[in-house]
């Protein structure tokens, strides 16, 4: 087997990167491109006995990182986002040739985000401190201390995005890692394995393992000398990571799939509300945020219907690498079944494609709205991760909010209405993490960003990320001459 492959003219290495070495495995596995199927190459694929490795090398990198100043750590981490920077093309097409989301998002917006959260979590630290505080006397100090090497395992759908939002804070707070990409798209963790490593980021402080999670996940997730694990991925192999770390009570944090909800009053703006609607095909509709459900209020329904088929039909599917392209394939053969099937069982259980409703050549579904489901049906209930909305109408605040509650999920919700005071009595009832209001997406890294219910356990973003990865610490301090008063 070849170390490397070239992907779009990039040279990718495809072992492991453990302990600043690189690393092969007696076994692999395909890696295929969505755009058109074809075979990328040959990826190393690690066990048990490349993830015990990766943990001892995070762990005897860890007392060197953990006592590095500060500042040494917060340079480093910005010379990351110096090398991430240099190569936003390369990033860009090996990314979109990995996994088929939009080049030109990753190019504008994906990988330019990958830089900032080096940066945001560099600045975080060095800006790091509580006062000081008073308890009779006594002074209290709050410490960050580093908690050790972490574990942190990412899906395919914004695979370095997602993986530098627990990579940054968690290198940032002191920690080595072990990062566990998604086997359907690892090329640019292998990437960021090279720009760490010329940064000067010391060996064994990020390492990065290969493999399927069947395969490799149990010995990462039930390691005795794991402090942390960070997982995005889907709520069943959450429930197992959980079983797993439950052997050390290894602290976790969660971010799970959803159902979400986009609420259309009938005071909205239609046409913003539309676009809102049209804009959860983004990515083909594999984006754990996707207001999948949207609920429109009884007076504007036939309108909104209306309008929303008319821009929907108008997008351009095809070749993420394409400007002109809106929406790009699936990532795998298999999540094109799995939507697929969903949409047939909601069919055959009376639904109506109103839009699309069909595969189309190669790796790619049709973007679809189905209307006539029922609150309980699986449709409804169930997170598709493909680009399938349904609609469903509603009669005033007290259904909308009942309707939007109403599934196992609560990662977002997004709520269009022109009236302010309903968007506040609204916003106060939904069962989210995220609600956005006449607006989509906008996200600063300060904010707090997870799931209620069982879209996750914990938050990402500004100090709850940060404080994740560390151990805090409380020093109460005696003022001089105190005595034990036994009284
Ligand atoms: P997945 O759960 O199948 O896989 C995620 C990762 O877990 C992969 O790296 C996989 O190899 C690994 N894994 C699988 N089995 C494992 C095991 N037993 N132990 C340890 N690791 C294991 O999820 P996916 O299909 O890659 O991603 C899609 C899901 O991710 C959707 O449900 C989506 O909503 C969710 N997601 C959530 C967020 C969020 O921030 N809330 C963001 C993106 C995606």
């Amino acid at each position: 087997m070849s170390d490397n492959i070239t992907v779009a003219g990039v040279s990718v290495d495809t072992r492991h990167w453990i302990g600043g070495r690189r690393v092969a495995s007696a076994g692999t596995f395909t890696d295929h491109s969505p755009i058109d199927g074809r075979a990328l190459g040959e990826i190393a694929r690690g066990g048990p006995a490349e993830a015990e490795a990766a943990v001892a090398a995070a762990r005897e990198a860890f007392p060197g990182w953990a006592a590095t100043s500060r500042a040494e750590r917060a340079r480093i981490l910005h010379a990351i986002a110096d090398g991430v920077e240099k190569r936003i093309e390369e990033l860009a097409i090996v990314e979109t040739t990995d996994n088929g989301a939009l080049l030109r998002s990753h190019r504008r917006g994906v990988m330019p985000r990958v830089a900032h959260n080096f940066r945001f979590f560099a600045d975080w630290l060095l800006g790091l401190g509580h006062e000081d505080f008073d308890t009779r006397g006594h002074t209290n100090h709050v410490s960050w201390d580093p908690a050790g090497p972490c574990v942190l395992i990412t899906p395919w759908n914004a695979p370095l995005m997602l993986a530098t939002w627990k990579v940054a804070p968690a290198l940032a707070a002191g920690d080595t890692v072990v990062l566990k990409p998604a086997e359907w798209s690892p090329l640019t963790g292998s990437l960021l394995a090279d720009i760490a490593a010329e940064a000067g980021l010391p060996a064994g402080v990020l390492n990065v393992v290969q493999g399927y999670g069947s395969e490799i996940g149990d010995a990462l997730t039930s390691h005795p000398d794991v402090r942390r694990i960070s997982f995005t991925g889907s709520v069943p192999t959450a429930r197992r990571i959980a079983e797993s770390a439950a052997a050390n009570l290894t602290p976790l944090s969660l971010e799970l799939g959803g159902k979400s909800p986009l609420l259309v009053f009938a005071d909205a703006d239609l046409d913003l509300a539309v676009d809102l609607a049209v804009e959860q095909y983004d990515n083909a509709g594999q984006v754990c945020l996707a207001a999948t459900r949207l609920l429109v209020e009884e007076p504007v329904a036939e309108e909104f219907t209306r309008r929303f088929v008319e821009k929907a039909t108008a997008l351009r599917q095809g070749d993420p690498r394409d400007e002109g392209t809106d929406i790009g394939p699936t990532i795998h053969p298999r999540q094109l079944e799995k939507i697929d099937g969903f949409v047939q069982r909601a069919v055959a259980a009376g639904a109506r494609a109103v839009v699309g409703g069909h595969r189309e050549e190669g790796q790619y579904y049709a973007p679809t709205l189905l209307t006539e489901v029922a609150q309980d049906s699986e449709i409804v209930q169930e997170e598709v991760f493909g680009p399938v909305l349904t609609l469903q109408t509603f009669a005033g605040e007290d259904e909308a909010v009942r309707l939007a509650n109403d599934t196992r999920f609560g990662l977002a919700a997004t709520v269009a209405t022109g009236d302010r005071e309903r968007a506040e009595r609204v916003t106060a009832r939904l069962v989210a993490g995220t609600v956005w209001v006449n607006c989509f997406f906008v996200r600063d890294l300060q904010a707090p960003f997870g799931g209620s219910r069982q879209s996750g356990v914990g938050r990402e973003g500004g100090t709850w990320s940060f404080d994740f990865y560390c151990d805090l610490k409380n020093t109460v301090t005696a003022p001089k001459g105190w005595k034990r008063d036994h009284g």
